[in-house]
């Protein structure tokens, strides 16, 4: 059972972080500035007032249980495992409990990926790599069948820049799933797929998904799309994505002029009018929980949209542009690796 004033405390060092992440006037240094201070905040709260000795980890008797003279830290923070620390280049920022039945939260940033997410018991952050739980300050994860343990950073943790984190989408990033009841994306003569078995969709995304390619393709001599990777039959992990575990992840390219697949998306490639015909499509299936559209590409086609008469009210409430590539507001977000194809999500 979690104690309830440990859990708002933790909590609260939690929203503090996301508040401060999510304030779109924010200069970017200074939001990662305040994340990191409220990071440190947190693991200074977690240190104090008993500091751990130096060696407290490693020299970690193979017992669950601590030593009767282990140092007692605040919260019950047992670092003391017969299970070694993980060697995976992840940084735990923040734990979350909460009173049952509702999970507890980690929030995770992955090194390589640059990819800060919340995740609960169940979830995988990686392909191979399970949360198993979560405590005050510490997760058990099953790396490859093996348990390790991720405990808050005690030296500091580095963000950057790019690093991406929209809270508003903390329960929509869930990244795990599964199918039971998947159809592959049919063939169509308005667009390619890939190989069926990268195409498999919950049979309402497929309905969706061919209602917008309808939509754009209707009235105009548009050009072919490509769709791209959606999940595997039965979905779960599907390397090297994050997401797309559930049939309701679709990778589709960008429309461009030399009309490539997959090719990036510069001012000169990009066919505006008609990539932006695709977005509109999507849009207007109102089942859209985000599209995941690089920064850039996201200001070519609002100044399209512009340029084609709509006005910036109307655009306010799809397009995170020009608020800041970090901003938790849109449907249309950055992050990173949409510079070649844009990521759509149904909803559920
Ligand atoms: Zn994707």
């Amino acid at each position: 059972m979690i104690d309830p004033t440990r859990a708002r405390e933790v909590a609260a060092g939690l929203m503090l972080a996301l508040a401060l992440a999510c304030d779109p006037e924010s200069e970017v240094p200074q939001a990662i500035e305040a994340v990191r201070d409220a990071v440190h905040e947190r693991e200074a709260a977690a240190r104090s007032p008993a500091p751990a000795p130096a060696s407290d980890a490693s020299d970690a008797p193979a017992s669950d249980a601590p030593a009767p003279d282990a140092p007692a830290r605040p919260g019950g923070i047992v670092l003391r495992r017969p299970w070694p620390p993980t060697s995976l280049p992840l940084a735990l920022l923040a734990t979350m409990g909460a009173p049952p039945p509702a999970p507890s939260r980690a929030t995770i940033r992955d090194d390589e990926g640059g990819v800060i997410a919340s995740y609960r018991p169940g979830d995988r952050v990686r392909a191979d790599v399970e949360v198993l739980s979560i405590e005050d300050g510490l997760v058990e994860l099953s790396n490859g069948g093996e348990v390790e343990y991720l405990s808050i950073s005690e030296i500091p943790v580095e963000l950057s820049a790019d690093d991406v984190f929209y809270p508003d989408l903390v329960d929509e990033l869930r990244l795990s799933g599964s199918m039971d009841d998947a159809v592959p994306m049919p063939p169509g003569p308005e667009y390619t797929t890939k190989a069926e078995a990268l195409s498999w969709a919950t049979p309402r995304t497929v309905a969706l998904l061919r209602e917008a390619i309808h939509a754009y393709a209707r009235g105009r001599k548009a050009p072919k799309l490509h769709v791209g990777d959606i999940s595997l039959r039965s979905g779960g992990p599907f390397p090297p994505h994050l997401s797309h575990q559930d049939g309701r992840d679709v990778d589709i390219a960008y429309v461009l002029h030399d009309r490539s697949r997959f090719g990036v998306a510069t001012s000169t490639s990009l066919d505006r009018r008609h990539t932006w015909a695709l977005v509109r499509a999507l849009l207007d299936t109102r089942a859209i929980t985000y599209v995941f559209i690089d920064y850039e590409v996201q200001r070519l086609l609002y100044d399209h949209a512009l340029a084609e008469g709509l006005l910036p009210e109307q655009l306010d409430p799809w397009f995170q542009y020009p608020y800041g590539r970090r901003a938790a507001r849109g449907i249309i977000r950055h992050w990173k690796g949409h510079r070649d194809h844009l990521h759509v999500r149904f909803a559920e």
